[in-house]
């Protein structure tokens, strides 16, 4: 079968991880976010925590080589074979390449980008009412997407909590660092004719089958 060899892009907020964990069940593709794998490293307390705590409380990026080798681990393993859905990552032109060279070596390449966007206030008010599940870091919003009992996560009855990041004053630096150094890479993949754009300001079930299609008809070509 045809690979599927995804990138997420898109501002903080913009639905990322709640559109991933919808097309992984539909493509059973594994789902790698940069941001998930360092936050759990730094709960668990590993060197890799250490290394990129600090930055992430800042809602500065983490060095690229430590993000990269996160990275270049993963699309390696068996698992990722077939394709994989990346989130988070590249998140610059230094990374992007990095990408591109394991890739290359690997004798594979990208199938798409999906970039979803929505712009900075709707980033904002999104933000603020986000909450994860301290287990395993299911999404929900307090007003767009609640949970059925408050402060708890319908999946697996874990608590539900605010990210230190998503906090306003760190968001709007995250905004900025997105803005100066990961959206310029739209026009990277846009010139390399890889990228699909969706509206991320459309509801989510609307932009899930938006996706659903693209990959869909993009999967087809690729087997003809
Ligand atoms: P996210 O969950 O994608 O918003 O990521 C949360 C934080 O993790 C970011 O603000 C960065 O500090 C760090 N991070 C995640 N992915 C990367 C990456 N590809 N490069 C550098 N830092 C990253």
């Amino acid at each position: 079968m045809a690979q599927l060899n995804l990138i997420l892009l898109g501002p903080p907020g913009a639905g990322k991880g709640t559109q991933a964990e919808r097309l992984v069940d539909d493509f059973d593709l594994p789902y790698y976010a940069t941001g998930d794998i360092l936050r759990a490293a730094v709960k668990e307390e590993s060197e890799l925590g250490r290394k990129a705590g600090e930055y992430m409380e800042r809602g500065d990026l983490v060095p690229d080589e430590v993000v990269v080798e996160v990275v270049v681990d993963r699309i390696d393993r068996t698992e990722a074979e077939d394709g994989f859905l990346l989130d988070g990552f590249p998140r610059n032109p230094e990374q992007a390449r990095a990408l591109d060279d394991e890739l290359s070596r690997l004798g594979r390449e990208l199938t798409a980008v999906l970039l979803i966007e929505v712009d900075d206030d709707e980033v904002v008010r999104r933000l603020a009412g986000r909450r994860v599940c301290v287990k395993n870091g299911h999404l929900y919003h307090v007003e767009l997407d609640p949970p059925k009992r408050e402060g708890v996560c319908d999946q697996d009855g874990s608590k539900l909590v605010q990210r230190d990041d998503d906090r306003s004053d760190t968001v709007k630096h995250r905004l900025e660092v997105y803005r100066d150094q990961t959206s310029p890479l739209a026009q990277v993949y846009e010139e390399r004719g890889l990228l699909r754009r969706f509206d991320g300001s459309r509801s989510t079930s609307e932009v899930h089958d938006h996706i659903r299609a693209t990959l869909a008809t993009l999967r087809l070509e690729s087997e003809l």
